[in-house]
C-alpha cells in the first residue's frame, strides 16, 4: 500500500517511528494509502533543516523571491487539475469543488508575488535635526502551519505563500485525513526554484502538532482547525512565547428578510448549507427565517434539497460528495431526530447505505435554540432553520453565538442590510452572498471562538503576522557638534 511520505530538505522521505495512520477514500470506504506519523525526533529535523535553510532564504533579495511565487504560481495553474483531483480522491469533494478551492489558493500565491510592495516601509527625513527615521518590516525565522481536512490545498497556501514571500522558512503539519496534496505541492514549489529546506512538509497528528508547539526554533504558528484545539494551540504557544494565530470553528447564521428575493435565498442556502457537504467553515448552518419568509423559504430549499444529486467525486454529475470519515458521518446523522421538525431526511437517500461515508442532505425546521442541533458546530449537510418575529430577533441570535465567522444577510432593503453590517458581531459578512470568503487582498478571519489571536489569515494581515518591525533612528554625525547631552532625546 501507498505510503504518503514527510517532505524534508526537498525530498519526499518515508516515516521512520510512529504510529502508521490509515488515509480512507470517502467514495469506496475504503483504505487507499497511509502515513507514518511523525514522532518528536522527525519533527525535531524538520525544523532544523528549516533553520538551517533561514539565512539564506532570508538574504534572497525580496525579488529573487517573489520570481519563485511567480513560477509556483504557474506551476500551479498547470496542474490545478491533478490537485483537485488529489484533493476530490482523499478528501471526497467533487472536482468542480475542488477545483475552485485551488484556484481561491492560487489567488494568495498571486497576492504573495506583490509581497516586495508590501514590505516597503516608511521614512521619515530630518525626523530630528540631522536625523532620519525609517521603518522595516523583517521575517520571524521558521514558522510552522497545522491546517484542517476541508481544504488540503488552499488552507496551507493562506499560510506559506505570504509567509516564504516573507523570507521565512516553513514547517507544514497538514491534516492526516487528506495529506497527499502537501507533497505535491512541496514539489511545486522546489520546481519553482523554492531551495531545499526552506519548505517542509511532517505528516501525523498531535505528536507533531506539540513538538512544533513547544519547540524553541518555531517563532510562530498558523493554526486552522476546531476551536478547542484552536484554543489550546494560542494558549499554549502564546504562553511559550510564540506568535499565534489561531481560526476555529463556526455557526453561520443567514438571515433572510421578508422582503428578500425567496428563490434566490433558497438557491444560496442550498449552495451555502450542502456544498462540500457541509465542511466548510464558512458553510451556512442555520437560516434565520424572518417573519412570513419562513414557509415558502422553507419550501423552496425543501424543493431544491430533494435534486442534489450526491455521488462519488468519479461521478461527473455529482454535487455533492461524501463525508470525511465514517465516524464523522455516523456522528452527523445522530443529530437528526433530536431535534426540530426533519423536513428531509438524508438518511434516506441511497446513497446514504454506503459503500462509502454519504450521507444525504437534511433540513430541519423549527429547530429550537437550545437543541445539540443548533448549538454544535455540525460540519456536514444539515441546514437548521429558526423562525423569529423581527429583525432584531435575528440579529440578537447571531451575535449571542459564542462563534463569529461568517455571516449573511438576504433582503432588498439597502437600510437594513447596512445596519446589519453596523451591528453584527462577526468577522465576515455576506449582503445578499451565503459564502463571503474574502478575495485574498483582503484578511481571513472571524470574531469570537472563531479566531483566537490578533491578526487575521492571509492578505494585508498575513504580512503583518509574519514579519516584525523594526524602526531604526539615524545620523551620520558631524564631529564638530558632537556633545555629550544625559537628557532623554528631543525632536524639537
Ligand atoms: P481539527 O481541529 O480536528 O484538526 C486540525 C489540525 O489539528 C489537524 O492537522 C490535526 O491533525 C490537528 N489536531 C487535531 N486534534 C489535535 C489535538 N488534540 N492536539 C493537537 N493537534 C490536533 O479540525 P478538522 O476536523 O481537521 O477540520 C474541521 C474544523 O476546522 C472545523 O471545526 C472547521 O470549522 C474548522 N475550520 C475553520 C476554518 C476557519 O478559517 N475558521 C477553516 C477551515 C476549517
Amino acid at each position: 500500500m501507498r505510503e504518503i511520505k514527510h517532505w524534508i530538505n526537498g525530498r519526499a522521505i518515508s516515516g521512520t517511528g510512529g504510529t502508521r495512520l490509515p488515509v480512507w477514500d470517502p467514495a469506496t470506504g475504503e483504505q487507499q494509502a497511509y502515513l507514518v506519523a511523525a514522532t518528536a525526533a522527525e519533527t525535531d529535523d524538520a525544523v532544523a533543516t528549516a533553520l538551517t535553510a533561514y539565512p539564506e532564504w532570508r538574504a534572497a533579495p525580496l525579488s529573487r523571491r517573489a520570481e519563485v511565487m511567480f513560477r509556483f504560481r504557474e506551476l500551479v495553474d498547470a496542474h490545478r487539475k491533478e490537485i483537485a483531483g488529489l484533493v476530490s480522491s482523499e478528501h471526497g469533494k467533487t472536482v468542480a469543488d475542488a477545483e475552485g478551492e485551488v484556484a481561491r489558493g492560487l489567488e494568495n500565491i498571486e497576492f504573495a508575488t506583490g509581497a516586495p510592495h508590501l514590505l516597503k516601509g516608511g521614512y521619515s527625513e530630518q525626523a530630528s535635526r540631522g536625523v532620519d527615521v525609517y521603518s522595516i518590516r523583517q521575517p520571524l525565522g521558521v514558522v510552522a502551519g497545522i491546517t484542517p481536512f476541508n481544504f488540503p490545498a488552499m488552507v496551507p497556501m493562506w499560510m506559506f505563500a505570504n509567509a516564504l514571500v516573507c523570507g521565512n522558512t516553513f514547517v507544514l503539519k497538514p491534516s492526516e485525513k487528506d495529506p497527499s496534496v502537501s507533497l505535491l505541492l512541496a514539489d511545486l514549489l522546489r520546481q519553482a526554484g523554492l531551495p531545499d529546506g526552506v519548505f517542509n512538509v511532517v505528516q501525523g497528528d498531535r505528536v507533531a502538532v506539540e513538538t512544533l508547539l513547544a519547540h524553541p526554533d518555531v517563532q510562530a504558528l498558523s493554526f486552522v482547525g476546531s476551536t478547542p484545539v484552536a484554543r489550546h494551540i494560542y494558549e499554549t504557544g502564546t504562553r511559550g512565547g510564540k506568535r499565534v494565530q489561531a481560526l476555529g470553528g463556526a455557526k453561520n447564521h443567514m438571515v433572510v428578510l421578508p422582503d428578500a428575493d425567496i428563490g434566490a435565498a433558497a438557491d444560496a442556502a442550498v449552495s451555502a448549507g450542502y456544498g462540500s457537504a457541509g465542511e466548510r467553515c464558512m458553510a451556512i448552518s442555520v437560516v434565520v427565517a424572518v417573519g412570513d419568509s419562513a414557509d415558502p423559504l422553507v419550501a423552496a430549499i425543501a424543493e431544491r434539497v430533494g435534486r442534489i444529486a450526491v455521488g462519488p467525486a468519479s461521478d461527473p454529475a455529482a454535487e455533492m460528495g461524501p463525508l470525511i470519515s465514517r465516524e464523522h458521518r455516523d456522528r452527523v446523522a445522530s443529530y437528526l431526530d433530536t431535534a426540530g421538525e426533519l423536513v428531509v431526511d438524508g438518511r434516506e437517500a441511497p446513497v446514504s447505505r454506503g459503500p462509502g461515508f454519504f450521507l444525504g442532505a437534511s433540513l430541519v425546521d423549527r429547530v429550537p435554540t437550545d437543541s445539540p442541533l443548533y448549538v454544535d458546530e455540525v460540519f456536514g449537510p444539515v441546514l437548521s432553520v429558526v423562525r423569529v418575529d423581527t429583525y432584531a430577533e435575528a440579529l440578537r441570535l447571531v451575535n449571542d453565538n459564542p462563534y463569529g465567522n461568517g455571516t449573511a444577510i438576504f433582503t432588498r432593503d439597502g437600510g437594513a442590510a447596512r445596519q446589519f453590517q453596523y451591528d453584527v458581531v462577526c468577522g465576515m459578512v455576506g449582503v445578499n452572498v451565503p459564502v463571503p470568503v474574502p478575495v485574498a487582498y483582503y484578511s481571513f478571519g472571524g470574531w469570537k471562538s472563531s479566531l483566537f489571536g490578533d491578526l487575521h489569515m492571509y492578505g494585508p494581515d498575513g504580512i503583518q503576522f509574519y514579519t516584525r518591525g523594526k524602526v531604526v533612528t539615524a545620523r551620520w554625525p558631524d564631529p564638530a557638534t558632537s556633545e555629550v547631552d544625559l537628557g532623554f532625546p528631543k525632536v524639537r
